[in-house]
């Protein structure tokens, strides 16, 4: 895979970096991303992996834009309300880069369409916004041996965590989740600026995961307290008896 004039220009204060450079780009390029979920961290990691040059990026969203996203989910205008969240979040892709191959998937994804959807993919950034899909998301990861980047916001608490098979996503939230009707945005509340701020974190964390940038963040959870305004790290045991990883 070659980059053109243009992507060598467009790309410059990529290819300096020594941790990226020419080779770094050319794989960003040969990437393929899928990013469930387009709200509020989404509309962080969509337009950061677009405009880092991700050749194709697979976006998973079933959900209609509605004035209530509107203070964290800047991929939307106020026009946008009652449209697409995965077709306007695909043609934000698009205009902002159009080297990127952005496929909209309005869809609700579960246990019986995750592996499906998921296949073939370098890695996926889970920013959905409820336990259900996160887990049918971590199941198909496990099976499919793709890493899963997970992160999620709610109030001011934000969460970050990189799962390669084992330990899986499911390790650190136990089975308590798999109903339907779990805590979510809605009911909790979330500011705005957090979702720009996890969203954010989680975008570089993928960046680093796909050209190997710093250490392996896999098996750790970053979370961020956003009233202290810290991070701290931990690290997730694998469960010997967990239902996602346990066996494999
Ligand atoms: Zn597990």
């Amino acid at each position: 895979m070659t980059l053109s004039d243009e992507e060598l220009e467009r790309y410059a204060r990529h290819i300096v970096l020594p941790q990226v450079g020419g080779v770094g780009q050319r794989r960003l390029k040969a990437a393929s991303v899928v990013v469930v979920g387009a709200g509020g961290i989404g509309s962080a990691v969509i337009p950061a992996l677009a405009g880092a040059g991700v050749g194709r990026l697979t976006i998973i969203d079933d959900d209609v834009v509605e004035l209530t996203n509107l203070h964290r989910q800047p991929l939307f205008r106020e026009a946008d309300a009652g449209a697409a969240k995965a077709d306007l979040a695909a043609g934000f892709a698009r205009s902002l880069n159009h080297f990127v191959e952005a496929r909209p998937l309005r869809l609700r994804l579960g246990p019986d369409n995750a592996r499906k959807l998921l296949q073939g993919h370098a890695i996926v950034i889970d920013g959905s916004d409820n336990f259900a899909t996160r887990l049918a998301v971590s199941d198909a990861c496990v099976g499919l041996g793709i890493p899963l980047l997970s992160a999620a916001a709610v109030q001011f608490q934000g969460q970050v965590g990189l799962f390669r098979s084992k330990p899986c996503y499911r390790c650190y939230v136990g089975d308590a989740f798999d109903a339907d009707d779990c805590d979510t945005c809605a009911e909790l509340g979330v500011l705005g600026a957090l979702t720009a701020t996890v969203g954010g974190f989680a975008a570089l964390l993928g960046i680093n995961a796909l050209l190997g940038i710093g250490p392996d963040q896999s098996g750790q959870v970053h979370l961020f307290d956003g009233e202290k305004l810290v991070w701290r790290a931990i690290r997730i045991p694998a469960d010997p008896a967990c239902k996602g990883c346990g066996s494999a």
